[in-house]
């Protein structure tokens, strides 16, 4: 078979995406790869592919056992001879997979990093013919990134080790440039081939919304998504208590997950929530890593997460299979501080030494700074985002808020003048809030008190209202043209590029709202409207039988088929098996397994 008859045969899918099939030829030559890729991107294909078309057998070295465990059931669902070793295992069962391996049973073994120091283990992979390594998640070799550990730096040892060095694949969805070097350095890449790629998620929808009430905001926005499936992230455990409980309370199928909880507790709601028994997950970040779960249709952000590379994974986590999603993030100006808090007080990395963990702490103080610009800008979120992961992306993408709002783009110097002037002028020794209030005219007490209202820029921006002046003063904060403290109350001065404003230099450009705001259609009305519609007619007939028999099964549904290969069938309605094959996401094995019975199904329905 060939890398086509495999993407056909065993996943059941016509195309490759972006950057896939240029990893899996370069493995497959020999060529070691780093791949940068978001989460849900399709990263396991990668290597899963060359672990097909390699000879003997790929090592998958995953620091996250629910992963394994899910990979190595939808690999074997697919009909290829795949196994996990780790902490999971029984002794017995342990021995056994080895004995198995060693056999030459397996064409893909995932294993916990740990195991690479263990010794019998070496001693079996010395007899192994093992072609190829992927490491996954492998910015955990680097100390900048937020989950470093030790046990990635044996990787490189232990290729050593193996009487014949094996292609080297390394995969992760981060960023920053001191990671990926790191990760080509600490696990002795040869020329790797850097791959960034397919950060785009067109199903995905952006937002950013800046609620007064973000309760009211939250219950809101569930309601008009009651039955479906999503994930709400909070910065706190408190918070996610409060937030499921008001949750249930409102009548909504809610679980909450967090690391405080038992361990049983924890299976049980992921359970709950993988199997679609309950519709909402209420999570801290420690909620997702590894979870598969195709069907999630909207991620939400209660909080503003600390940096863009844990907010692009968590909101990734909507819409897996292709189908619309939306990832919304409710924003509050009180989540800056309440990050810096979590980032000042959070446990050091034991492994690093004091001068190191200073460092690290000013990078995420820095990837904080342009989470913050991502909620406050006005121009394209998926433009922002692609190009702070490196990606040429086009200018508008008319699937976020702000492309929906259709602002346009002004000439804001003369605001940006007096917004500064009035910094400077004041003494640089104030907040926001008594800026835009001296701005604005405001005959406030604290104003008269202060003196503020004596200034020469005290009541200039009469006409314009504060959420303008905030937003200018956003972008000025983004341009460097002022600067808030990092204190509890911060203050605002002038920063490097105020001058050449001032001086009237160098213009300000920004994006405004239009005059009268657009009426924005409800897509959720539209959306759930066809699917209801869908869902009563062959579509609905298809996800009857998919229930019935993932329960038979014991299997979450989507392990069966994904919602968008049934969407798919329902659309081409497939009559004949060669005909079912044109589906996307069905294959040979899943054609063999389930075929008959879906063919019957649509033979039912086009009957009547
Ligand atoms: P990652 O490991 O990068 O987070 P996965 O490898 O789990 O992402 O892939 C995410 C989803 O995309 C999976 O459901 C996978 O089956 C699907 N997928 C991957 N490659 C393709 C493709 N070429 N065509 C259609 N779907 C794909
Ligand atoms: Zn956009």
């Amino acid at each position: 078979m060939n890398k086509y008859e495999i993407l056909r045969n065993y996943f059941g899918y016509t195309e490759f995406r972006g950057g896939q099939e240029a990893i899996i030829d370069c493995l497959c030559g020999g060529r070691d790869a780093l791949c940068i890729m978001p989460t849900g991107g399709g990263k396991s294909l990668c290597y899963q592919i060359p672990a097909l078309l390699l000879p003997g057998v790929a090592l998958v070295i995953s620091p996250l056992i629910s992963l394994m465990q899910d990979q190595v059931r939808a690999l074997t669902q697919a009909g290829i001879r795949a196994a996990y070793i780790n902490s999971s295992l029984t002794p017995h069962q342990y021995r056994r997979v080895l004995d198995m391996a060693a056999d030459g049973a397996y064409k893909i073994i995932y294993i916990a990093p740990e195991r690479l120091a263990v010794l019998d283990f070496i001693d079996v992979c010395a007899s192994l013919d093992i072609s190829l390594i992927a490491v996954d998640e492998a910015h955990c070799v680097s100390q900048w990134g937020q989950d470093f550990r030790p046990s990635y730096l044996r990787i490189a040892e232990f290729v050593h080790l193996l009487p014949r060095r094996p292609v080297v694949g390394a995969f992760t969805a981060t960023a920053t440039k001191e990671v990926r070097s790191d990760i080509a350095r600490l696990l002795q890449l040869q020329d790797p081939l850097e791959m960034t790629a397919g950060f785009d998620r067109p199903n995905l929808y952006f937002a950013v919304k800046e609620p007064r009430k973000k309760e009211t905001e939250l219950l809101s926005l569930l309601e008009e998504r009651r039955g479906q499936s999503g994930i709400v992230y909070c910065a706190t455990r408190k918070a996610v208590e409060e937030i499921t409980e008001l949750l249930c309370e409102k009548g909504f199928s809610a679980a909450r997950y967090h690391a405080g909880l038992s361990d049983e507790e924890r299976r049980k709601n992921q359970d709950d929530f993988v199997f679609d028994r309950v519709s909402v997950m209420v999570a801290t970040n420690a909620f997702g890593m590894g979870i598969d779960k195709s069907n999630v249709s909207f991620v939400i952000h209660y909080h503003m997460p600390k940096n863009l590379e844990s907010y692009y994974q968590e909101a990734g986590r909507a819409g897996r299979d292709g189908s619309p999603a939306d990832c919304i993030l409710l924003y509050a100006p009180a989540d800056v501080r309440l990050n810096q808090f979590l980032i000042e007080r959070g446990e050091p990395n034991e492994a690093l030494d004091p001068e190191t963990q200073r460092q690290v702490r000013e990078k995420e103080l820095d990837r904080l700074k342009h989470m913050t610009f991502y909620c406050t800008t006005l121009e394209c979120l998926r433009t922002f985002i692609l190009a702070y992961f490196g990606e040429r992306p086009a200018e508008y993408c008319g699937n976020c808020c702000r492309c929906e709002a259709g602002f346009t783009e002004a000439d804001v110097t003369v605001d940006a003048q007096k917004i500064l002037s009035c910094v400077a002028r004041s003494g640089q020794r104030y907040g926001t809030r008594l800026i835009i209030d001296t701005l604005r005219g405001s005959v406030s007490e604290r104003i008269k008190n202060l003196r503020l209202d004596g200034l020469s820029t005290y009541g200039i921006m009469k006409e314009s209202d504060d959420v303008h002046i905030r937003r200018v003063m956003d972008k000025l904060i983004y341009l460097d043209a002022l600067v808030q403290t990092e204190d509890q109350f911060p203050i605002l001065r002038l920063g490097d590029a105020a001058m050449p404003i001032l001086r009237g230099m160098q213009a300000v450009h920004m994006m405004v709202p239009p005059p009268r705001p657009p009426r924005i259609r409800s897509r959720h009305a539209d959306r759930r409207r066809a699917e209801a519609e869908a869902d009563s007619g062959l579509l609905g007939a298809l996800k009857t039988l998919r229930r019935r028999m993932a329960s038979e099964m014991g299997v979450p549904a989507y392990v069966i088929f994904t919602d968008a290969t049934l969407a798919d069938m329902a659309a081409k309605c497939p009559r004949t098996k060669s005909e079912m094959l044109d589906v996307s996401g069905v294959g040979e094995t899943k054609l063999k397994k389930y075929g008959d019975a879906f063919l019957k199904v649509i033979d039912e329905y086009e009957g009547e």
